[in-house]
């Protein structure tokens, strides 16, 4: 790539050509802030005013027949068929529910018992920590004879034997945007027979992903960040259509029966995705992220990641002209191929410096050290 000088014709150049201009309008920023926090808080969707206003008129006309009437009932299954194009899997191989971090206990609670004889769970020791409390929770939840084995993510593929039951890891790191070879490390874990488990928190609206094309087995996410559903807003678990009815959610919830409202005494798991559901959805929560899954369904996934590819790399070249003389390190530097949507700045004073840029009006995050 040759270097160009992003300045301030150029950027609006580019703006002007952006296939993905229209979009913009659709959200609604902080007013007055340059918000560089998608990655924590997705911006809000104009639209989600109307679709929460419909959920409440709902709600009002009809009650508890809005379970039915306004499809609250199946709308884990109809969001999860509308996110799967942007993870590159197929419509009924994910499920909209819960959080990341409950649903990241839930698959890997289940295939832990589905590989009995294995006792091993490598995890990427860089990850995002609460995903490793889980991991260290539920090896001493199933007995305690499992081994957590932390490994460097570059490392993941070369560490995977006949002993790994799970391995788990982000796709993009939370903290540097490094993206992770799926490929490489799916099919490591295939020819061992482990199974894998990956967190697209960081991944889900912002990079192209290529679940079934990868070799995935199982996959969580998050709905606030990328995909911009709110605060708080409803995960999402994948389970590749083969493995799906081998798995038994540890959480035997009544919305995962075969027949939720037969009352059955005995708990008979559902076919399919909706066997990994456990209670009630939160449907207002919902209708928000399918608002907002609305305003991205119109773009192709690759157009989504060429964008933030693009807006990383005017980013991180026109700091990195200033970085040396103000001791900034940007990971990864300016090709922003191998990394998400987020950029990594390291400083030793990044605290005060990220309270200086709030200051001045410029929203970023910062995670010590
Ligand atoms: C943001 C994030 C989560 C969030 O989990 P919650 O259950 O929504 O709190 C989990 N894992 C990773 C890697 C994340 O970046």
């Amino acid at each position: 790539m040759t270097a160009v000088t992003w300045n301030f014709e150029r950027c609006a150049a580019r703006d002007r050509e952006d296939p993905l201009r229209a979009a913009r309008a659709r959200f609604q920023l902080p007013p007055d802030q340059i918000y560089l926090v998608g990655h924590s808080l997705g911006a809000m969707p104009v639209d989600v005013h109307e679709a929460m206003q419909r959920v409440l008129r709902s709600w009002g006309a009809e009650g508890v027949g809005g379970w039915n009437r306004s499809g609250w009932l199946s709308a884990s299954e109809r969001i999860g068929e509308r996110l799967a194009p942007l993870l590159g899997a197929r419509s009924h191989e994910v499920i909209c529910a819960d959080s990341t971090t409950v649903n990241l206990f839930r698959l890997l609670g289940a295939a832990l018992t589905s590989a009995p004889a294995r006792r091993r769970i490598l995890v990427e020791e860089e990850n995002f920590p609460a995903d490793n409390y889980i991991v260290d929770g539920i090896a001493q939840f199933v007995g305690g004879d499992h081994e957590v084995l932390r490994v460097p993510g570059a490392a993941l593929a070369d560490a995977i034997d006949a002993r790994v039951a799970v391995v788990v890891a982000s796709h993009v790191n939370y903290r540097s945007g490094r993206v992770l070879p799926m490929r490489a490390v799916c099919a490591a874990a295939r020819a061992s027979g482990a199974i894998t488990l990956w967190d697209l928190a960081h991944s889900a609206g912002a990079v192209e992903i290529a679940l079934n094309d990868a070799g995935a087995d199982l996959a969580v996410g998050c709905g606030y960040k990328y995909l911009s559903g709110g605060p708080g807003a409803p995960a999402f678990m994948f389970v590749r259509e083969g493995m799906q009815s081998s798995l038994r959610a540890p959480m035997w919830g009544w919305l995962g029966h075969e027949a939720p409202f037969s009352m059955a005494p005995i708990y008979r798991p559902a076919e399919g995705m909706r066997r990994f559901l456990c209670g009630t959805p939160p449907i207002l929560s919902m209708a928000a992220l399918e608002a907002a899954l609305a305003v991205l369904e119109p773009y192709a996934p690759v157009a989504l990641a060429a964008k933030a590819t693009a807006l990383g790399e005017v980013f991180a070249s026109r700091l990195e002209g200033e970085a040396a003389e103000h001791g900034l390190v940007i990971e990864g530097g300016t090709d922003r191929a191998a990394h998400g949507a987020h950029v990594l700045v390291q400083h030793p004073d990044a605290k005060q410096l990220a309270l200086a840029l709030a200051v001045r009006g410029v929203k970023c995050d910062y995670r010590a050290p």
